[in-house]
């Protein structure tokens, strides 16, 4: 299967600015997935002459605009401009029905064009095509916020999103293959709800994954990325790729 990264940036600054895109990721497999499409995901899928109408399924994990702010827009692509039941829309409550200050993010227009609709909460498992999903905890100032677990054919994929490091950590990415890792910081230089490259380096201490895939970097993390890289890697042994914008990464 193959990863396209659209956007590697993370926050507001890096939302504000785009000095990093903030699209999220797409998984090409036997099904397209677009996880967390934020602010400019529809252009930067223009942009690498990818089709947005054979998307299958959006899966939005949490009510930021980082994450969220494209979900219609591929909302009418799985829907053929909205002329057709079809598409999976999966995400957190905050997202579809919105919490005390957050959401909701997709409109009952939109929202009635969906074949399916799920609003995750974590530990929640179902299916996109053949492939298990299973929506995960985390610690983040979005309190519904998940991350996603992907039993694929070719191991175990977990993607952490937006959270801070919290102990059970190392029970929910267990048998982790490949992790993919927002980290906005670099160093020892901990932001409430988020990590930092040397919480990373512990999570993959305890994981020990054959890869990961590091993005979501906010300011300070953009300059050094590439290096912190090669640090996690070499206090854990586990490959560590900085993502780029517009990367693709094949996994088998
Ligand atoms: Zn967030």
């Amino acid at each position: 299967m193959e990863f396209v990264f659209l956007g590697t940036g993370g926050g507001r600054w890096m939302t504000i600015t785009q000095r990093r895109h903030t699209g999220g990721f797409r998984i090409h497999g036997k099904q397209n997935i677009h996880v967390d499409p934020g602010a400019g995901a529809v252009a930067r899928v223009a942009s690498k002459r990818i089709d947005p109408l054979l998307t299958k399924a959006v899966l939005v994990s949490h009510c930021h605009p980082d994450h969220y702010t494209d979900a219609e827009v591929f909302i009418e692509a799985m829907t053929k401009g909205m002329t057709k039941k079809a598409g999976l829309l999966a995400a957190s409550r905050s997202v579809i029905h919105g919490n005390s200050e957050l959401g909701p993010a997709v409109s009952r227009y939109h929202r009635s064009r969906l074949a399916e609709e799920l609003v995750l909460s974590p530990g929640d498992t179902f299916k996109i095509g053949d492939m298990g999903v299973e929506a995960l905890p985390t610690r983040h100032s979005d309190p519904d916020g998940v991350g996603f677990k992907f039993y694929t054919d070719h191991g175990i994929i977990t993607y952490t999103s937006d959270t801070e490091y919290f102990d059970e950590m190392a029970e929910v990415y267990r048998d982790s293959n490949l992790m993919i890792i927002n980290v906005i910081r670099p160093k020892n230089e901990h932001l409430k709800w988020h990590l930092c490259s040397d919480e990373v380096i512990k999570i993959l201490n305890e994981i020990r994954p054959q890869t990961a895939i590091i993005s979501h970097f906010g300011m300070k993390m953009i300059p050094v990325a590439m290096q912190e890289a090669s640090r996690i890697e070499r206090e854990t042994g586990v490959q560590v790729i900085a993502a780029r914008d517009g990367m693709r990464y094949m996994w088998k």
